[in-house]
């Protein structure tokens, strides 16, 4: 068994081009695995292997003055979590298409605790909104008991979702949630400066720290990830279903068919009907040798959003 740690941590950094060069070779001498972005805005990581070597980096990192603060949150995993490395330096540390200079965290909403969040859930506030900030196919194996789901396929959609819906959030408390935190810290941002809610608020750490304070609390369901493991069990609430039969389900897989590659919900019965392609026409193809058999059996999504 392996270790994953996850962690952000917007700060100014003045060269990102040297911080990207010092991560890799970090990361290759422990033989860490993952993905680091890292910008003028700051940090926002994901890396697993050995605990030995996990427990080195955040030794080094904590010893860089920039970083010594970051909140590193970990979960057991297997050792090969990822496919690869990949430190690149971007733009935006969370692509959500907005310049980091014009909207930054600063101007975000305000941070509550695993243990705040918890008891403004359960005191029922009529006027409360609690708005999921991720991707469609993470929401739907996991959310908060009676959150909005955006239903949006990428980050960059966020944006035009809260322009498109403002009526919704008038004079509303609205509380905002994701995965580890960051998407949150310039999501709660872009509806803030729109001055229509009348409190704006995100959970600290996310739902992975919600949910290590209160495993059945009002997350139901699967925790989604960006690692071999695809999603962390957080309760028994299934709250997904098979895309081809539609049963009660929340296990990903990618289409057997490389050219295809959809990442959907099936359940066993379906994977082995359809020979774990997403459909007959894929089937097909991958039966009469007319198309590329994808390698692994899940392909983890590569993403720059944790
Ligand atoms: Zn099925
Ligand atoms: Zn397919």
């Amino acid at each position: 068994m392996g270790k994953i740690t996850l962690f952000y941590k917007y700060v100014q950094i003045s060269d990102p081009q040297a911080v990207m060069l010092w991560q890799r070779s970090l990361c290759e001498k422990l033989e860490l695995k993952g993905r680091i972005l890292i910008g003028f805005e700051g940090i926002n990581g994901t890396v697993g292997g050995s605990e030995r070597s996990i427990r080195c980096y955040v030794r080094e990192m904590k010893g860089y003055p920039a970083f010594k603060n970051i909140d590193f949150k970990f979960s057991l995993g297997p050792t090969e979590s990822f496919p690869k490395l990949k430190v690149k330096v971007k733009n935006e540390i969370v692509n959500l298409g907005i310049d980091p200079t014009l909207l930054t965290p600063e101007q975000g909403g305000k941070h509550l605790s695993p243990t705040q969040t918890h008891e403004l859930i359960a005191s029922k506030p009529e006027d409360l909104i609690i708005l999921d900030t991720r991707n469609d196919f993470e929401v739907a194996i996991g959310k908060f008991e009676g959150a909005i789901d955006p239903k949006i396929a990428t980050f960059r959609d966020f944006p035009k979702y809260i322009e498109d819906h403002l009526e919704l959030f008038r004079d509303k408390q609205v509380l905002m949630y994701c995965t580890g935190g960051i998407r949150c810290e310039r999501a709660t941002a872009v509806l803030k400066v729109k001055n229509v809610a009348k409190e704006v608020y995100q959970i600290k750490g996310g739902i992975h720290r919600y949910a290590e304070n209160y495993p059945n609390g009002f997350f139901r369901g699967k925790n989604y990830v960006f690692d071999a493991r695809i999603a962390t069990k957080i309760n028994d609430d299934i709250l997904g279903s098979c895309y081809i039969c539609d049963q009660s389900y929340d296990d990903y897989t990618n289409c057997l068919n490389a050219k295809c590659n959809r990442h959907y919900i099936a359940c066993p019965q379906c994977i082995q009907k359809l020979g774990n392609t997403c459909s007959p026409t894929c089937q097909q193809l991958v039966l009469t040798g007319q198309t590329n058999i994808r390698p692994e059996r899940v392909t983890v999504r590569h993403s720059n959003l944790l």
